[in-house]
């Protein structure tokens, strides 16, 4: 028998290590049973334990508290826990903690507990590092930091690869492999090397000087393409910062709460890359959390609805349609504007329903539309990245497909608007929803054009039929020349490729004057209207049609 492979049970339940024992026969261990933590700490003064498996109800001590007193005593024991389903959170917090490395539930599958034991006796002889990405496994990086921290100020960065998902569909796993490497290169000098914390995240400890100073190269070289193989790859970083400080709790397990949090308040829409914890960004933090949790009665409870944004003819100045723009009416948090949810939505999942909800709310519309037989106008809805790369089966594309069977003629008036980002994500899968769409005779819009890195070149084989031009784009076309010049060369490349050219965010005389002088084709934005109820949109329009009617007879 190996003595060097020794595990130790702790259980007050004496049937348990029975069964595990029975489950382990021929694995070539050394097993040692005990009833409780104490009696678990009295045997590894003398015996040397390589992993040990703990209950997590037990008297005296629980096994959360054992597993913590073994990580101070024996850091190298690799600690696992077997419990019950209903322990579940006391158990995530002690693993996000560092103080467990697993968490097992009981009743366990044979084979899959003796994979998860060869696995951590792995892990305790050969190190504590991830065989794909090349970071450290989470228990020794909480060591590490915490040795460090007490003899210097560091900075801990918790980085996120925002493109994560794509990038696993896309790449095999060896180029998964040398991506993740490079990554951690590029992490640059490092005190405490990267850590694996969820899909997508990373976390790694440098100097605090090396950080003030050096913050911004370190976001720059995350934005550098990267050779993997057979791909270039732009690994779409951010990273959340936190200090250590005198006087304050610098445990690794608070540090990297403090810097996901800073993370967290990074908005996808800006371009900053990077944010440092302070105590404001805990408000951010609570505001969103409260949100998130808060969403998916709120759907229930009717606190969402939408408004239009009317679009003019950039000739007449006649409405022609207009967008749909979500808001929610919070009980306690007043009117939230989406920029402070639907980002939350397409991160949890839940924009699959609020999407939903928002295009049923379109094609109700478009029945108003039709009645009033207000053929000219269309009413466009805002479709989010993740609802458009989630394929055809989406809830948003099933019932298109719906409507497209049982009442077609209302088609004509929706219109879906994609972002750029989006389908630039994978430009593969786009076209061929894009296409499906066209096919059910949707009008698609690109959305926020010229935020991006793409040009009109790169989408002139995507299958738009409008260009919606972004407010940044002619914000300064009243004062400045150059801004002028290349948002007029925008709109004549894109009538020139057949679109119709939407100008957003139109506020002043001079733009409006620059829309039509340049052939836009409609206007949105303030300077005409701002986004309003649906009941006032209708009624607006029926004055319209009446009046028009009047003045042709
Ligand atoms: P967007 O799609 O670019 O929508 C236009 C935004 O610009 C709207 O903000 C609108 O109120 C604002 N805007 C319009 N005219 C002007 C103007 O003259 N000046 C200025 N400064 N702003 C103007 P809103 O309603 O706050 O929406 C913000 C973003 O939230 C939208 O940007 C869109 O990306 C997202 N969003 C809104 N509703 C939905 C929805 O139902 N689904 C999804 N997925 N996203 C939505
Ligand atoms: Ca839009
Ligand atoms: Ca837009």
């Amino acid at each position: 028998m190996d003595l060097q492979k020794s595990l130790l049970l702790v259980d007050d339940e004496p049937s348990i290590p029975r069964a595990l024992r029975r489950a382990l026969r021929g694995e070539g261990y050394r097993v040692h049973t005990v009833n409780s933590g104490m009696e678990a700490i009295e045997l590894m003064r003398m015996q040397k334990i390589d992993v040990v498996i703990s209950d997590f109800r037990m008297p005296e001590m629980n096994g959360v508290q054992f597993l913590e007193a073994v990580r101070r005593q024996y850091p190298k024991t690799v600690r696992m826990m077997l419990s019950g389903q209903a322990d579940t959170n006391a158990v995530i917090a002690a693993v996000n903690e560092g103080n467990i490395y697993k968490f097992l539930t009981k009743p366990w599958d044979n084979e899959q507990l003796r994979e998860e034991i060869r696995t951590a006796f792995q892990l305790a002889h050969e190190g504590s590092v991830d065989a794909e990405t090349g970071f450290l496994l989470p228990p020794h990086f909480h060591e590490s930091l915490d040795d460090l921290v007490a003899h210097r100020s560091v900075t801990l960065l918790v980085g996120e690869l925002r493109n994560d998902a794509s990038l696993r569909n896309m790449l095999p796993e060896d180029e998964r492999s040398v991506l993740y490497k490079t990554i951690a290169k590029r992490c640059g000098e490092v005190l405490v090397p990267p850590v694996s914390l969820a899909q997508g995240m990373f976390g790694f400890a440098i100097s605090r000087e090396r950080a003030d100073r050096e913050m911004s190269a370190i976001c720059q070289a995350f934005q550098q393409p990267l050779n993997t193989g057979n791909h270039f790859i732009t690994p779409d970083i951010v990273l959340g910062r936190a200090n250590s400080a005198v006087h304050e709790d610098n445990s690794a397990a608070v540090l990297t709460r403090k810097a996901t949090i800073a993370l967290s308040t990074l908005d996808r829409a800006s371009m900053l890359r990077f944010a440092t914890y302070c105590p404001s960004s805990e408000a951010t933090f609570q505001l969103r959390h409260s949100l998130e949790h808060d969403m998916p009665k709120a759907l229930q409870r009717g606190e969402f609805f939408v408004l239009l944004q009317p679009q003019v003819d950039a000739d007449t100045l006649r409405i022609r349609g207009g967008e749909l723009l979500v808001r929610w009416q919070h009980p306690k948090h007043g009117l939230v504007p989406p920029h402070e949810f639907v980002e939350i939505a397409e991160v949890n999942g839940f924009i699959d329903e609020l999407g939903d909800w928002v295009l049923r709310q379109s094609i109700d519309l478009a029945r108003k539309l039709q009645t009033l037989q207000a053929d000219s106008m269309r009413v466009s809805v805002n479709v989010s990245p993740r609802q458009f790369l989630a394929g055809f089966d989406a809830p948003w594309v099933q019932r298109l497909r719906q409507v497209a069977a049982r009442e077609p003629a209302l088609l004509k008036y929706l219109e879906l608007e994609v972002t750029e980002g989006a389908v630039m994500e994978d430009p593969v899968a786009a076209v061929s929803i894009l296409e499906l769409l066209g096919d059910f005779g949707i009008s698609l819009a690109l959305d926020d054009f010229g935020t991006g890195h793409s040009s009109l070149a790169q989408l002139k084989s995507l299958p738009f039929d409008v260009l919606k031009l972004d407010r940044s784009l002619i914000v300064d076309v009243d004062t400045d020349y150059k801004g002028r010049s290349l948002a007029g060369h925008m709109i004549s490349m894109a009538k020139d490729l057949g679109l119709l050219v939407v100008v957003e965010g139109v506020e002043t005389q001079g733009q409006i004057e620059f829309c039509q002088t340049h052939g836009c084709d409609l206007m949105q934005g303030f300077a005409f209207h701002r986004p309003i109820a649906v009941d006032d949109f209708l009624f607006k329009l029926s004055s319209d049609l009446v009046n028009d009617k009047g003045q042709s007879h």
